[in-house]
């Protein structure tokens, strides 16, 4: 330390394992068409803010007091939202799965242990784990992004992770795994396994959650949010769905008081309009699938999405591709491996942006191929 009193950050006596690092830094750019983080693009409607205005208003008045730690009528609220017999003992919520999964990882992490996922998977996991000081451990999908069982299981029992997190339907690349995979999956962790549905409600019809396992195993626990479908990213509201056990696990390191007064009266005023904050979710698959289609008309690779975004590429210079749609006002997101690109489905407006500045660049632009 030089002992001035504005040190550079490197002066400082930061961790090792800190260094160099960068915060989480999607860019948050004021341009007309933001398709880079998922986000529900409609708004809420006049009724659903009139309510939480008026649920966050009521909660004002007791803001001299603490909120009550537990939050156990909001967790009651998602244990109803969530059905399959779960009730407020089975969740855990906190400021975003975000926040959940830190908890996962306080608890069942920490030095010495070690956590495991399939990787291409969302940028946040090794940082919970670095956070925790929990070793990082990955193993790659198949080229299609599907699970490699066989890869899988050999890897479980060789390293023998204490966490296991996968995401289904996977972030960056849309893609769902099947139950059967997540069956064997639970079956054979030695430690706890989180299967994070972020973008469950966006999944085609038809696909089972993995809420189906949760009787046959107590060392599961299914992660969702509010922030995709229900339009809440906002609110900062995420929660799990587990055995009582394992939700105690989890009150032990949470800090005390974590979700507000704020916080847990607008969560529950916008769980009692579900119905009307998911209807979108039908409209978004739509625009997903009509997406998808028309980026595989342009000739493009595309990996099959049941999220509400759509992996495609794979360009020489994807920055160049990214920053040439910006130029025309559309933020997507740099993400995933090499020459591919990840947008959010926007409304049809937003999306018909996209593909009008897609289509004015792609001559212009060299594709990678597979050989
Ligand atoms: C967006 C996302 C989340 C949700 O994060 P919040 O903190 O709840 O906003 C969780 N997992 C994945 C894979 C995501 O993409």
């Amino acid at each position: 330390m030089t002992g001035t009193a504005e040190p550079s950050l490197s002066e400082l006596p930061l961790r090792p394992e800190l260094k160099g690092e960068e915060p989480y830094g999607a860019p948050q750019l004021d341009v007309p068409v933001l398709l880079n983080v998922n986000e529900n693009p409609y708004p809420p409607s006049r009724e659903v803010i009139e309510d939480l205005s008026r649920a966050v208003g009521e909660a004002v008045a007791t803001m001299n007091r603490y909120p009550e730690r537990d939050a156990l009528a909001l967790r009651a609220d998602l244990a109803d939202y969530l059905g399959h017999g779960l009730t407020a003992d089975n969740i855990w919520a906190a400021n975003g799965s975000n926040e959940v999964m830190t908890h996962v990882l306080g608890a069942f992490g920490g030095p010495g242990r070690s956590a495991l996922t399939f990787v291409p998977s969302y940028s946040m996991y090794p940082e919970y784990a670095r956070n925790t000081h929990t070793a990082w451990l990955t193993v790659p999908r198949r080229a299609d992004f599907t699970l490699d069982l066989d890869l899988a299981l050999r890897s479980i029992a060789e390293l023998r992770p204490d966490v296991i997190l996968i995401a289904s339907p996977n972030n960056p690349t849309g893609t769902a795994t099947d139950l059967d995979q997540l069956r064997s999956l639970c079956a054979a962790a030695p430690g706890v396994i989180v299967i994070d549905e972020a973008y469950a409600e966006f999944a085609r019809p038809g696909t089972r959650s993995a809420l189906d396992l949760l009787p046959s195993f107590g060392n599961l626990a299914v992660s969702r949010t509010m922030s995709k479908a229900f339009a809440f990213a906002g609110g900062r509201l995420g929660y799990l769905a587990a055995a009582p056990a394992f939700i105690d696990a989890l009150r032990i390191v949470r800090l005390p008081y974590h979700l507000s007064v704020v916080s847990q009266a607008a969560a529950r005023a916008a769980l009692a309009h579900a119905p009307e904050l998911l209807q979108q979710v039908d409209a978004l698959r739509r625009e997903r699938d009509a997406l998808q289609d028309w980026l595989l008309a342009t000739g493009l690779q595309v990996a099959a999405s049941d999220a509400n975004f759509v992996l495609f590429g794979r360009f020489a210079d994807r920055h160049r591709v990214w920053q040439q749609l910006l130029d025309r006002g559309v933020l997507i997101r740099e993400t995933g491996p090499t020459g591919w690109l990840r947008v959010s489905v926007g409304t049809p407006e937003e999306t018909a942006a996209f593909r009008t500045a897609l289509t004015d660049i792609l001559p212009d632009n060299e594709r990678l191929t597979d050989d």
